[in-house]
């Protein structure tokens, strides 16, 4: 991965009015005939936001390498999804595009209204942390990002439902990506006959070999929205040198998609984890106490002339396929891949 980036590099590009108009229209035209449009986004969607990119001419990592004051974003809670966002939400929500990938960590497409399955956060999700023994993943309202060092991702909470620590989920550098979004991206990739990046300067690997996939399969397209030159500019069908708020508008103008306001849809996803969890213990609860006492109370008053060796095993075995085999095969395949990767 590349921290530092040479003036060339750095330097923004900008298309005329009219080269973007006409570029634009041929996007939709592209997105119109497309089977499997895959979008990939960056830190330039989040800009306007608020929140500062990395290795923009005022990004975090361009100032730090010019020994520049850091700039400064809006802070945390003042973070919104962006029109860019919404029309992503939108576009999904006609079919247009098929799926997600996003390298940003600032959760923002999460609450925008993306459907958790078709995203695939490759560098994890400022509120999202991980149970590090079964894998559960729970999201919050606030930043989950708590450890001293870089390497620390414990959150100090624990699961509610095995006791393990939590895990923020943010990858740094050098750490490996989460298996499962990974794999989620790569094959949606693979699918894909139309994969459109947006605010990336494309530098961080192996986010950066996902959208080249389908044109080095020699059977799809690659659109680039971006200020500036970059690694993957030469597997392009077409460069948009522009803002990503101003594409989005032309776009969703030429689609005749009206886009629709922000609504946060993160307290949403946090009721339906929380009920889910209430129903889980509610399940334990139940299957534990009253069960057993059945038998019993059947072996001794009735019938004492059925069977008994029938009886139990039945209960047993029921409530084995009730508690267990259901959630520890998912969970055990994440914990193990969730260690691997911290290996
Ligand atoms: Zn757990």
């Amino acid at each position: 991965m590349i921290a530092g980036m040479n003036d060339e590099e750095i330097k923004e590009h900008h298309d005329t009015e009219k080269e973007i108009k006409q570029k634009v229209s041929e996007l939709a035209k592209m997105i119109k005939e497309s089977k499997h449009c895959v979008i990939h986004t960056g830190a330039g969607i989040s800009t306007s936001a608020g929140i500062p990119d990395f290795r923009g001419p005022n990004g975090v990592w361009t100032c730090r390498d010019q020994k520049r004051a850091l700039p400064r974003g809006k802070r945390f809670k003042e973070w919104r999804p962006t029109y860019c966002h919404m029309a992503i939400v939108e576009l999904l929500n006609q079919g247009l595009i098929k799926h997600l990938v996003s390298q940003n960590v600032d959760g923002l497409h999460v609450r925008s209204g993306i459907p958790l399955e078709k995203i695939s956060e490759l560098h994890g999700n400022t509120h999202k942390e991980y149970c590090s023994k079964c894998g559960k993943e729970y999201f919050r309202l606030f930043e989950t990002r708590n450890a001293y060092s870089v390497t620390d991702h414990r959150t100090g909470r624990k699961c509610d439902i095995c006791g393990g620590m939590l895990f923020d989920s943010i990858i740094n550098f050098g750490e490996n990506l989460p298996k499962n979004a990974l794999d989620k991206a790569f094959k949606e990739s693979t699918k894909s006959d139309l994969c459109i990046v947006f605010g990336s300067s494309m530098r961080v690997s192996p986010a950066n070999s996902l959208p080249v996939i389908p044109v080095k399969q020699k059977k799809g397209k690659l659109v680039l929205v971006n200020y500036q030159k970059t690694p993957i500019d030469k597997h392009c069908t077409m460069i948009i040198h522009s803002a990503t708020d101003l594409v989005m508008e032309l776009l969703m103008n030429e689609l005749d998609i009206k886009v629709p306001d922000w609504e946060e849809k993160l307290t949403e996803i946090i009721e339906e984890q929380e009920q889910e969890l209430k129903k889980k213990s509610e399940e334990k609860s139940k299957e534990k106490p009253k069960e057993k006492p059945k038998e019993k109370s059947k072996d001794k008053s009735k019938d004492k002339s059925k069977d008994k060796s029938k009886e139990k095993p039945k209960d047993k075995s029921k409530e084995k396929s009730k508690e267990k085999p259901k959630e520890k095969p998912k969970e055990k395949s994440k914990e193990k891949s969730k260690e691997k990767e911290k290996k």
